[in-house]
């Protein structure tokens, strides 16, 4: 199929190019329009806002509201791109039918931190050092959650042999903790921890060789993070002095890692904004579920393989709300989406939160039975799987997602209020922010598909 496809990580200067080029494209069949941002940052940063076509149907594509999933931005300017040119299925757009907005970048703090980080490593690699790199990191991405589950697996067999199994969930949450800046660790370690919970050397000694053997084939446990290890040279130095929201992004940036709370690796994988707040997170419903957590435990750290990343102060990964110890307050990028949404009225037929890895598209919660999510939906991934049978001969199965148990995201509010609001996972290679670049033939099918399946539910 003959869409154009990139193959480039998009910082700051590469982003606003590649816009421009869109904007200016004189081979364009349908005009491509560029409105005033819907609003900015707290660094300043306009929050971008162009549009194709000028029919009574309005659809919404936005992105990069986690900075680290990259491709999700990539994805909607590589889209806008294709479209406006009428490549392949897009001939057929109806502009005097539909309306569709783009909003490349909800966070540009985020994304701009995450893309400064990688480039300054990337920008000299060729295509195929570029796909080596990210296949390297895909791969460290997925040893990290086999090593920390062997753990987990580990500590919970010490615990049931020991008779504590009602505790391993604290235990194991604690371990992380005590552990979060050992690179190795040996069965020594592991008796000195549980003495904390007095337990004696003796009991453990009688088995805790052998299951470290099982668990890990080696008498030595490696708990550094492979993921963060490959961006642990990275400085603040990336970040451009080019103007002054850059200047205050960075001097915001310094602040945060002011007190080496977190490893420097997280500015290559940074999801919040420059306040430490993560945009996904910063609703009520998570505000409140996440303060009664807090109310217990007075640190949280994140599960998985991010388990050394604080997330109860403003971090890296970042917080539902400014000040935990505040009332709820939307960051200005979220009210700036939230106005832009109400702004369409009646207009709006249905929009897509592109982030960035699983493959599947989020419908529930289901609200309201008129909203007719599913049918749409299904014909979305319908094509998208279509397309990869077709072309690779494999069921990748692209999935909705009806069900759920909570109500979290800001996904989860616009689908409160508006029908067929989609939040898209783009890529099934998992691994924020590069993992998705990690097979060139995946990622060019993942744009494709995600092209194709736009223009079947039109
Ligand atoms: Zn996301």
């Amino acid at each position: 199929m003959n869409y154009d496809v990139f193959y480039e990580f998009l910082n700051y200067q590469k982003l606003e190019k590649r816009l421009n080029n869109i904007l200016n494209n004189k081979q364009n069949k349908f005009k491509v329009i560029k409105h005033d941002p819907i609003g900015y940052t707290s660094c300043n940063f306009p929050i971008e806002h162009f549009s194709i076509g000028h029919g009574s149907k309005h659809i919404i594509y936005f992105a990069g509201v986690h900075g680290n999933e990259i491709i999700g931005v990539d994805f909607v300017t590589t889209l806008m791109h294709n479209l406006a040119l009428g490549k392949e299925d897009f001939k057929s757009f109806k502009e005097s039918v539909y309306t569709i907005h783009f909003l490349p970048l909800i966070n540009p703090e985020g994304f701009y931190t995450t893309t400064y980080a990688l480039t300054s490593i990337t920008d000299s690699f060729n295509n195929e050092e570029l796909e080596n790199f990210c296949y390297k990191y895909f791969l460290s991405y997925k040893n990290d959650d086999i090593l920390i589950k062997n753990m987990n697996d580990l500590l919970k067999d010490i615990c049931k042999r020991i008779n504590i199994l009602d505790h391993s969930e604290d235990i194991i949450n604690n371990f992380w903790h005590y552990f979060r800046n050992y690179e190795i660790i040996n069965k020594n370690n592991i008796i000195n921890f549980f003495k904390l919970y007095e337990i004696d050397k003796e009991i453990l000694e009688n088995f805790l060789d052998e299951l470290i053997l099982k668990y890990f084939k080696s008498s030595l446990i490696k708990l550094s993070k492979e993921h963060q290890n490959i961006f642990k040279n990275i400085t603040l130095d990336v970040i451009p002095q080019i103007n002054e929201n850059h200047q205050l992004l960075k001097e915001k940036l310094l602040d945060i890692y002011k007190n080496n709370d977190f490893p420097i690796s997280t500015l290559a994988n940074f999801y919040a904004n420059s306040n430490g707040v993560n945009l996904n997170d910063n609703n009520l419903y998570y505000y409140e579920i996440f303060k009664n957590r807090l109310t217990k435990e007075k640190e949280i750290y994140a599960k998985g393989r991010e388990n050394n990343i604080l997330i109860s102060i403003k971090s890296p990964l970042g917080m539902p709300n400014y000040d935990m110890h505040e009332p709820f307050t939307y960051e200005k990028e979220n009210l700036a989406l939230l106005n832009f949404f109400d702004s369409l009225k009646n207009n709006y037929y249905l929009s897509f939160n592109c982030h960035g890895t699983g493959g599947l598209l989020y419908t529930y919660p289901i609200y309201n039975k008129e909203f007719d999510n599913e049918p749409i939906a299904l014909k979305y991934v319908n094509k998208i799987n279509e397309i990869y049978k077709n072309i690779l001969n494999e069921d990748i199965t692209y999935n909705i997602m009806p069900k759920g148990k909570l109500i979290t995201g800001m996904g989860d509010v616009l689908r409160e209020k508006y029908p067929r609001a989609y939040l898209l996972e783009l890529s099934k290679m998992g691994g924020n922010p590069i993992g998705p670049y990690g097979d060139l033939t995946n990622y060019k099918l993942t744009m494709i598909a995600n092209m194709t399946s736009l223009m079947n539910i039109l």
